[in-house]
């Protein structure tokens, strides 16, 4: 296969590249740095198979040659409003990554005749009244609130692209990633992994959010992106989530890591600087993925956390 990563220099995005050349396809990579770092994809520059076009996927895009599948990954992925990479920060380029940046890459789908896989979030469950969510639930989402940039964006890029599936008859999928963690993850992009992470290597208390009691469920990078294959490679329209549904406490999280980390410094509780619309609870139900790809998480958090604080070290270093 030949295919169109969009968002490759992010984190999800580069390990994305990594996979797909490691199966013997070919990958051209866009992104415009927006929230993601060229040094994410330095290790690929040369490497037979791939190429890279900067450009900003709200705009036109262009792409020669023939595609096979299409990935839009590209978007602000962080609800930090403290973080100068967090969509609240960056309202109007996340509305435009999720709205025009679907319309245009699957323009490209369509011209194409190639497969396309949207990267849609369990953000799009808002702060939701069932628990776990299942893909059949449609959100608690507030239409106007400063988190609704993300949130919306992604609700109307997944209209879209059932609009293309049923009207353009483009071979669609859309996945629900629910919180994925990882190296390559931007050391400064404010969310709960970078955060706590480089807080504890710095032996400092952890920034514990509101009370705590909110909970995630977090999935090790490797999994997720397993998933996502297994999906571009069903014959799934609808959407699946993909996440571990091993659902922790912000709190819990807190001390985990303090424990992997060997920190001592505990942690503190910062009541205001937890964002509108901060979702209480977050736990995939993933029997879909189950029983449609075959596919559940193998790695356990330990194990994932550990592997990303060994990245983290070396990124604090080069910060
Ligand atoms: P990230 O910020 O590391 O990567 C996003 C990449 O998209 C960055 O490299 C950024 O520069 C690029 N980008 C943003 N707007 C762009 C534009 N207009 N044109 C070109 N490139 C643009 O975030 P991530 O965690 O890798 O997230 C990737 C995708 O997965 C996003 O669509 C996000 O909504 C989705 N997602 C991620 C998670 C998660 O836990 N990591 C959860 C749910 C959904
Ligand atoms: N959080 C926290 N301290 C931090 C960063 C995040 O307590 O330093 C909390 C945040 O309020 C949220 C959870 O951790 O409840 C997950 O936040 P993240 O930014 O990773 O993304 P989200 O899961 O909300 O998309």
């Amino acid at each position: 296969m030949r295919v169109l990563i969009t968002g490759a220099a992010g984190f999800l995005g580069s390990h994305l590249c990594d996979y797909f050349l490691g199966k013997g396809h070919q990958v051209v990579g866009m992104d415009n740095f927006i929230t993601g770092k060229p040094e994410n994809l330095e290790h690929l520059s040369g490497k037979q198979g791939f190429s890279f076009i900067r450009h900003d996927v709200s705009d036109y895009i262009f792409v020669p040659g023939d595609l096979d599948a299409v990935l839009h990954f590209a978007s602000p992925a962080s609800p930090n409003p403290n973080s100068p990479y967090g969509y609240f920060n960056l309202p109007i380029q996340t509305m435009k990554a999720g709205a025009l940046g679907t319309h245009n890459t699957l323009g490209v789908a369509l011209a194409k005749g190639a497969k396309y896989l949207l990267a849609s979030t369990s953000e799009i469950y808002g702060n939701p009244l069932e628990h776990p969510q299942r893909e059949s639930y449609w959100g608690n989402v507030d239409p106007i609130s400063t988190r609704s940039v993300y949130d919306e964006a992604k609700r109307f890029a997944e209209a879209l692209t059932m609009a293309y599936h049923r009207f353009h008859g483009v071979d669609t999928r859309i996945v629900r990633i629910f919180n994925t963690f990882g190296p390559r993850m931007n050391i400064d992009d404010g969310r709960i992994v970078p955060n706590f992470i480089t807080q504890a290597l710095e032996g400092k208390p952890l920034t514990v959010y509101g009370d705590g009691q909110q909970s995630r469920s977090f999935c090790y990078v490797t999994d997720l992106i397993e998933g996502v294959y297994q999906l571009l490679e069903s014959t799934e329209h609808y959407p699946v989530n993909i996440g571990n549904p091993q659902e922790l406490t912000v709190l819990e999280f807190a001390q985990l890591i303090n424990k992997i980390a060997g920190n001592d410094a505990g942690y503190e509780f910062n009541p205001a600087k937890r964002s509108e619309g901060d979702p209480q609870r977050r736990q995939p139900d993933i029997s879909r993925a189950k029983e449609i790809l075959g596919w559940e998480p193998e790695v356990t958090l330990e194990e994932g956390l550990r592997l990303t604080i060994d990245y983290f070290k070396d990124a604090l270093v080069t910060r």
